[in-house]
Protein backbone atom coordinates (compact mmCIF):
# COMPACT_ATOMS: atom_id res chain seq x y z
CA UNK A 1 0.00 0.00 0.00
CA UNK A 2 0.95 3.53 -1.04
CA UNK A 3 -0.04 5.12 2.61
CA UNK A 4 -0.91 3.86 5.90
CA UNK A 5 -4.19 1.80 5.77
CA UNK A 6 -6.42 3.33 7.72
CA UNK A 7 -9.41 0.89 8.84
CA UNK A 8 -11.42 1.99 5.82
CA UNK A 9 -9.18 0.73 3.79
CA UNK A 10 -8.79 -2.31 5.53
CA UNK A 11 -12.97 -2.74 4.98
CA UNK A 12 -15.19 -2.03 2.83
CA UNK A 13 -18.74 -1.71 2.76
CA UNK A 14 -20.10 -3.32 -0.20
CA UNK A 15 -23.58 -5.02 -1.31
CA UNK A 16 -22.13 -8.51 -0.24
CA UNK A 17 -20.83 -6.86 2.97
CA UNK A 18 -17.57 -6.55 4.76
CA UNK A 19 -14.68 -7.28 2.45
CA UNK A 20 -10.70 -7.12 2.61
CA UNK A 21 -9.01 -5.61 -0.52
CA UNK A 22 -5.61 -6.83 1.00
CA UNK A 23 -6.40 -9.98 2.09
CA UNK A 24 -9.41 -10.62 -0.74
CA UNK A 25 -12.27 -11.96 1.24
CA UNK A 26 -15.17 -11.19 2.62
CA UNK A 27 -16.46 -11.17 6.43
CA UNK A 28 -20.10 -13.07 6.48
CA UNK A 29 -21.31 -12.41 3.25
CA UNK A 30 -24.99 -12.27 2.46
CA UNK A 31 -24.14 -13.54 -0.77
CA UNK A 32 -22.01 -15.99 -2.20
CA UNK A 33 -18.66 -15.05 -2.40
CA UNK A 34 -15.30 -16.71 -3.62
CA UNK A 35 -13.62 -16.84 -0.18
CA UNK A 36 -15.41 -16.08 3.27
CA UNK A 37 -14.85 -15.54 6.85
CA UNK A 38 -17.67 -16.80 8.90
CA UNK A 39 -17.91 -15.40 12.62
CA UNK A 40 -20.56 -17.93 13.95
CA UNK A 41 -23.25 -20.21 12.59
CA UNK A 42 -26.44 -18.41 13.02
CA UNK A 43 -28.34 -18.33 9.22
CA UNK A 44 -27.82 -14.63 8.35
CA UNK A 45 -23.78 -14.96 9.10
CA UNK A 46 -23.41 -18.47 7.68
CA UNK A 47 -24.68 -18.94 4.10
CA UNK A 48 -24.43 -21.46 2.08
CA UNK A 49 -22.40 -21.43 -1.23
CA UNK A 50 -19.51 -20.06 -1.04
CA UNK A 51 -16.23 -21.00 -2.99
CA UNK A 52 -14.04 -20.98 0.41
CA UNK A 53 -14.50 -20.67 4.20
CA UNK A 54 -12.77 -20.21 6.98
CA UNK A 55 -14.03 -20.65 10.47
CA UNK A 56 -13.41 -22.67 14.03
CA UNK A 57 -13.90 -25.60 13.49
CA UNK A 58 -17.02 -25.95 15.25
CA UNK A 59 -18.70 -23.24 12.94
CA UNK A 60 -17.64 -25.18 10.53
CA UNK A 61 -19.49 -28.53 11.63
CA UNK A 62 -22.45 -26.37 12.63
CA UNK A 63 -22.66 -25.16 9.18
CA UNK A 64 -22.23 -28.30 7.79
CA UNK A 65 -24.86 -29.99 10.27
CA UNK A 66 -27.75 -27.05 9.12
CA UNK A 67 -26.56 -26.88 5.41
CA UNK A 68 -25.70 -30.23 4.47
CA UNK A 69 -21.94 -31.50 3.63
CA UNK A 70 -22.09 -29.23 0.63
CA UNK A 71 -22.28 -25.94 2.60
CA UNK A 72 -19.54 -24.50 0.26
CA UNK A 73 -17.24 -25.32 -1.73
CA UNK A 74 -14.52 -25.92 0.45
CA UNK A 75 -13.86 -25.60 4.29
CA UNK A 76 -10.66 -24.62 6.64
CA UNK A 77 -10.43 -24.60 10.32
CA UNK A 78 -8.71 -21.52 12.22
CA UNK A 79 -8.24 -22.23 16.36
CA UNK A 80 -8.69 -19.24 18.53
CA UNK A 81 -5.91 -17.09 18.54
CA UNK A 82 -4.32 -18.75 15.14
CA UNK A 83 -2.71 -15.86 12.85
CA UNK A 84 -3.13 -16.64 9.02
CA UNK A 85 -1.69 -14.36 6.37
CA UNK A 86 -3.79 -13.94 3.50
CA UNK A 87 -2.45 -11.82 1.10
CA UNK A 88 -1.40 -8.96 2.66
CA UNK A 89 -3.70 -9.18 5.61
CA UNK A 90 -3.20 -11.28 8.75
CA UNK A 91 -6.37 -12.70 10.42
CA UNK A 92 -6.76 -13.93 13.64
CA UNK A 93 -9.90 -15.45 15.52
CA UNK A 94 -10.64 -14.53 18.94
CA UNK A 95 -13.98 -16.13 21.23
CA UNK A 96 -16.89 -14.23 21.12
CA UNK A 97 -19.21 -15.61 23.51
CA UNK A 98 -22.25 -15.62 21.57
CA UNK A 99 -22.19 -19.33 20.21
CA UNK A 100 -20.78 -22.70 20.20
CA UNK A 101 -17.53 -21.74 17.78
CA UNK A 102 -18.28 -18.00 17.54
CA UNK A 103 -15.50 -15.66 16.57
CA UNK A 104 -14.43 -12.10 16.42
CA UNK A 105 -11.96 -11.63 13.51
CA UNK A 106 -9.36 -9.51 13.86
CA UNK A 107 -8.01 -8.50 10.75
CA UNK A 108 -4.49 -6.39 10.09
CA UNK A 109 -3.15 -4.59 7.27
CA UNK A 110 0.58 -3.13 7.93
CA UNK A 111 -0.27 -1.71 11.60
CA UNK A 112 -4.07 -1.04 11.14
CA UNK A 113 -6.07 -3.35 13.14
CA UNK A 114 -9.67 -3.92 12.49
CA UNK A 115 -12.12 -6.31 14.74
CA UNK A 116 -15.32 -7.31 13.56
CA UNK A 117 -17.05 -8.84 16.31
CA UNK A 118 -20.06 -10.57 15.03
CA UNK A 119 -22.56 -11.19 17.29
CA UNK A 120 -21.11 -11.14 21.33
CA UNK A 121 -22.30 -11.39 24.90
CA UNK A 122 -19.83 -10.86 27.90
CA UNK A 123 -22.02 -12.48 30.39
CA UNK A 124 -20.91 -16.17 31.12
CA UNK A 125 -22.51 -19.16 29.13
CA UNK A 126 -20.98 -22.61 30.07
CA UNK A 127 -21.37 -23.57 26.60
CA UNK A 128 -19.43 -21.71 24.76
CA UNK A 129 -15.65 -19.84 24.67
CA UNK A 130 -15.68 -16.50 26.52
CA UNK A 131 -15.44 -13.20 24.99
CA UNK A 132 -12.15 -11.66 24.47
CA UNK A 133 -11.61 -8.13 24.13
CA UNK A 134 -9.07 -8.03 21.42
CA UNK A 135 -7.06 -4.15 21.50
CA UNK A 136 -7.59 -2.29 17.90
CA UNK A 137 -8.36 0.62 15.99
CA UNK A 138 -11.43 0.04 14.75
CA UNK A 139 -14.27 -2.11 16.44
CA UNK A 140 -16.97 -3.55 13.95
CA UNK A 141 -20.12 -4.14 16.45
CA UNK A 142 -23.80 -5.27 16.41
CA UNK A 143 -26.24 -3.07 18.17
CA UNK A 144 -29.18 -5.52 18.53
CA UNK A 145 -29.53 -4.26 21.91
CA UNK A 146 -28.30 -1.09 21.49
CA UNK A 147 -30.28 0.98 24.15
CA UNK A 148 -30.21 1.99 27.42
CA UNK A 149 -33.34 0.27 28.21
CA UNK A 150 -31.70 -3.25 27.33
CA UNK A 151 -30.23 -4.08 30.72
CA UNK A 152 -30.11 -8.52 31.24
CA UNK A 153 -30.67 -9.34 34.27
CA UNK A 154 -28.54 -12.37 35.35
CA UNK A 155 -29.50 -15.59 33.88
CA UNK A 156 -29.73 -17.05 37.81
CA UNK A 157 -32.72 -15.14 38.18
CA UNK A 158 -34.60 -16.11 34.96
CA UNK A 159 -33.81 -20.14 35.46
CA UNK A 160 -34.75 -19.41 39.14
CA UNK A 161 -38.33 -18.28 38.14
CA UNK A 162 -38.67 -21.46 35.92
CA UNK A 163 -38.14 -23.68 38.68
CA UNK A 164 -40.32 -21.59 40.90
CA UNK A 165 -43.23 -22.10 38.44
CA UNK A 166 -42.66 -25.45 38.74
CA UNK A 167 -43.16 -25.86 42.06
CA UNK A 168 -46.21 -23.34 41.88
CA UNK A 169 -47.60 -25.43 39.05
CA UNK A 170 -46.37 -29.05 39.65
CA UNK A 171 -49.15 -30.52 37.24
CA UNK A 172 -48.46 -28.19 33.86
CA UNK A 173 -46.14 -28.67 30.88
CA UNK A 174 -43.68 -25.73 31.14
CA UNK A 175 -42.70 -25.20 27.69
CA UNK A 176 -40.27 -23.01 26.83
CA UNK A 177 -39.41 -20.92 23.18
CA UNK A 178 -35.51 -21.18 22.71
CA UNK A 179 -33.89 -20.75 19.56
CA UNK A 180 -32.67 -23.80 18.24
CA UNK A 181 -28.67 -22.85 17.88
CA UNK A 182 -26.85 -21.37 21.58
CA UNK A 183 -30.31 -20.16 23.68
CA UNK A 184 -31.15 -23.99 23.74
CA UNK A 185 -28.00 -25.68 24.88
CA UNK A 186 -27.43 -22.46 26.73
CA UNK A 187 -30.76 -22.98 28.99
CA UNK A 188 -30.07 -26.71 28.95
CA UNK A 189 -26.63 -25.90 30.94
CA UNK A 190 -28.29 -23.27 33.04
CA UNK A 191 -30.69 -25.03 34.14
CA UNK A 192 -28.73 -28.59 35.04
CA UNK A 193 -26.42 -25.39 37.16
CA UNK A 194 -29.41 -24.73 38.92
CA UNK A 195 -29.91 -28.17 40.10
CA UNK A 196 -33.00 -29.93 37.89
CA UNK A 197 -32.49 -33.29 38.22
CA UNK A 198 -34.80 -34.73 35.69
CA UNK A 199 -34.25 -34.85 32.26
CA UNK A 200 -35.43 -32.07 29.95
CA UNK A 201 -37.58 -33.06 27.09
CA UNK A 202 -37.01 -31.75 23.60
CA UNK A 203 -38.37 -30.92 20.25
CA UNK A 204 -37.16 -33.06 17.61
CA UNK A 205 -35.50 -29.58 15.57
CA UNK A 206 -33.26 -29.45 18.81
CA UNK A 207 -31.71 -32.70 18.59
CA UNK A 208 -29.20 -32.99 15.92
CA UNK A 209 -27.69 -29.29 17.38
CA UNK A 210 -27.92 -30.35 20.88
CA UNK A 211 -25.92 -33.60 19.94
CA UNK A 212 -22.96 -31.54 18.45
CA UNK A 213 -22.70 -29.25 21.22
CA UNK A 214 -22.63 -32.59 23.61
CA UNK A 215 -19.77 -33.94 21.65
CA UNK A 216 -17.63 -30.38 22.08
CA UNK A 217 -17.94 -30.91 25.75
CA UNK A 218 -20.91 -28.98 26.60
CA UNK A 219 -22.18 -29.57 30.16
CA UNK A 220 -25.59 -29.73 29.06
CA UNK A 221 -28.72 -31.63 30.98
CA UNK A 222 -30.04 -34.86 30.40
CA UNK A 223 -32.51 -34.26 27.37
CA UNK A 224 -35.05 -36.57 25.87
CA UNK A 225 -36.48 -36.38 22.82
CA UNK A 226 -40.87 -36.20 22.67
CA UNK A 227 -41.18 -39.25 20.95
CA UNK A 228 -45.15 -40.04 19.57
CA UNK A 229 -47.23 -40.68 22.28
CA UNK A 230 -45.43 -39.41 25.16
CA UNK A 231 -46.81 -36.03 24.92
CA UNK A 232 -49.81 -36.79 27.95
CA UNK A 233 -46.28 -37.64 30.16
CA UNK A 234 -45.04 -34.24 30.13
CA UNK A 235 -47.11 -32.79 33.22
CA UNK A 236 -44.79 -30.83 35.55
CA UNK A 237 -42.06 -31.29 32.96
CA UNK A 238 -39.87 -29.04 31.54
CA UNK A 239 -40.20 -28.79 27.35
CA UNK A 240 -38.02 -27.18 25.30
CA UNK A 241 -38.99 -26.15 21.19
CA UNK A 242 -38.04 -23.45 18.50
CA UNK A 243 -40.23 -20.33 19.01
CA UNK A 244 -42.48 -21.17 16.34
CA UNK A 245 -43.36 -24.40 18.06
CA UNK A 246 -45.01 -21.93 21.12
CA UNK A 247 -47.40 -20.84 18.83
CA UNK A 248 -48.40 -24.26 17.00
CA UNK A 249 -51.37 -25.31 18.98
CA UNK A 250 -51.13 -28.92 16.37
CA UNK A 251 -47.86 -29.41 18.46
CA UNK A 252 -48.91 -28.12 21.81
CA UNK A 253 -52.26 -30.59 21.30
CA UNK A 254 -52.20 -33.12 24.22
CA UNK A 255 -49.82 -31.77 26.77
CA UNK A 256 -51.11 -31.36 30.16
CA UNK A 257 -52.34 -27.96 30.76
CA UNK A 258 -49.12 -26.16 29.14
CA UNK A 259 -47.59 -22.87 30.43
CA UNK A 260 -46.07 -20.86 27.87
CA UNK A 261 -42.52 -19.32 28.40
CA UNK A 262 -39.81 -17.92 25.99
CA UNK A 263 -36.40 -17.17 26.84
CA UNK A 264 -34.89 -14.13 25.04
CA UNK A 265 -33.73 -10.66 25.39
CA UNK A 266 -36.63 -8.94 23.81
CA UNK A 267 -38.54 -10.60 27.19
CA UNK A 268 -37.47 -7.32 28.50
CA UNK A 269 -40.38 -5.38 26.52
CA UNK A 270 -43.05 -6.96 28.40
CA UNK A 271 -45.70 -5.45 25.99
CA UNK A 272 -44.01 -8.39 22.88
CA UNK A 273 -44.34 -11.18 26.24
CA UNK A 274 -48.30 -10.51 26.36
CA UNK A 275 -48.56 -9.64 22.68
CA UNK A 276 -47.57 -13.46 22.02
CA UNK A 277 -49.75 -14.76 24.86
CA UNK A 278 -46.22 -15.99 27.03
CA UNK A 279 -46.64 -16.34 30.46
CA UNK A 280 -43.36 -16.84 31.60
CA UNK A 281 -41.17 -14.46 29.55
CA UNK A 282 -37.34 -15.00 30.57
CA UNK A 283 -34.62 -12.67 29.31
CA UNK A 284 -31.70 -14.89 28.62
CA UNK A 285 -30.31 -12.74 25.81
CA UNK A 286 -26.83 -13.91 23.64
CA UNK A 287 -26.48 -10.68 22.80
CA UNK A 288 -24.50 -7.85 24.54
CA UNK A 289 -26.95 -5.82 26.72
CA UNK A 290 -26.65 -1.69 26.52
CA UNK A 291 -23.76 -2.20 28.94
CA UNK A 292 -22.08 -4.71 28.15
CA UNK A 293 -21.90 -2.73 24.25
CA UNK A 294 -20.46 0.82 25.96
CA UNK A 295 -17.80 -1.43 27.99
CA UNK A 296 -16.93 -3.50 25.16
CA UNK A 297 -15.92 -0.51 22.92
CA UNK A 298 -14.23 0.93 25.36
CA UNK A 299 -12.00 -1.94 26.45
CA UNK A 300 -11.35 -2.39 23.11
CA UNK A 301 -9.27 0.83 23.21
CA UNK A 302 -10.65 1.77 19.69
CA UNK A 303 -10.95 4.93 18.03
CA UNK A 304 -13.22 4.33 15.52
CA UNK A 305 -16.33 2.34 16.09
CA UNK A 306 -18.83 1.05 13.17
CA UNK A 307 -22.41 -0.45 13.73
CA UNK A 308 -23.52 -2.99 11.81
CA UNK A 309 -26.70 -3.19 13.02
CA UNK A 310 -29.37 -3.88 15.22
CA UNK A 311 -30.08 0.61 17.35
CA UNK A 312 -27.25 2.08 15.81
CA UNK A 313 -28.24 5.55 16.75
CA UNK A 314 -28.05 5.29 19.86
CA UNK A 315 -24.82 3.51 20.19
CA UNK A 316 -22.88 5.34 17.38
CA UNK A 317 -24.40 8.95 19.51
CA UNK A 318 -23.14 7.37 22.84
CA UNK A 319 -19.60 6.80 20.90
CA UNK A 320 -19.69 10.09 19.77
CA UNK A 321 -20.13 11.89 23.01
CA UNK A 322 -16.99 9.76 24.14
CA UNK A 323 -14.96 11.23 21.40
CA UNK A 324 -14.62 8.46 19.10
CA UNK A 325 -15.21 8.34 15.39
CA UNK A 326 -18.65 5.89 14.70
CA UNK A 327 -20.37 5.58 12.37
CA UNK A 328 -23.66 3.31 11.35
CA UNK A 329 -23.09 0.67 8.40
CA UNK A 330 -26.96 -0.05 7.99
CA UNK A 331 -25.66 -3.49 6.37
CA UNK A 332 -28.74 -5.23 5.52
CA UNK A 333 -28.72 -9.29 5.40
CA UNK A 334 -28.45 -9.62 9.53
CA UNK A 335 -31.92 -8.91 10.91
CA UNK A 336 -30.91 -11.64 13.04
CA UNK A 337 -32.07 -14.97 12.78
CA UNK A 338 -31.42 -15.69 16.69
CA UNK A 339 -32.53 -12.56 18.79
CA UNK A 340 -34.10 -10.79 16.29
CA UNK A 341 -35.79 -13.72 14.44
CA UNK A 342 -37.23 -14.62 17.73
CA UNK A 343 -38.80 -10.71 17.75
CA UNK A 344 -40.29 -11.42 14.36
CA UNK A 345 -41.46 -14.87 15.98
CA UNK A 346 -43.26 -12.91 18.46
CA UNK A 347 -45.05 -10.78 16.18
CA UNK A 348 -42.80 -7.93 16.60
CA UNK A 349 -41.58 -5.54 13.67
CA UNK A 350 -37.75 -5.30 14.20
ZN1 LIG B 1 -25.88 -14.79 16.02
ZN1 LIG C 1 -26.55 -11.97 13.93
Amino acid sequence: MAHPAGAADVLTVTPAGLYCPAGDFHIDPTRRAPRALITHGHSDHARPGHERVLATRETLEIMKLRLGESYAGAGQAIAYGETLALGDARVTFFPAGHVLGSAQILVEVGRCRVVVSGDYKRAADPTCARFEPVHCDAFVTEATFGLPVFRHPPTTDEVGKLLASLRLFPERTHVVGVYSLGKAQRMMALIREAGWDRPVWIHGALEKITDLYRACGAPLCETRKIAAGDKPKLAGEIVLCPPAAISSDLWLRRMPDPLIGFASGWMRVRARARQRGIELPLVVSDHADWDELCATIVETGCSEVWVTHGAEDALVHWARTRGLAARPLHMLGYADEDDAGEAEAAGAEE
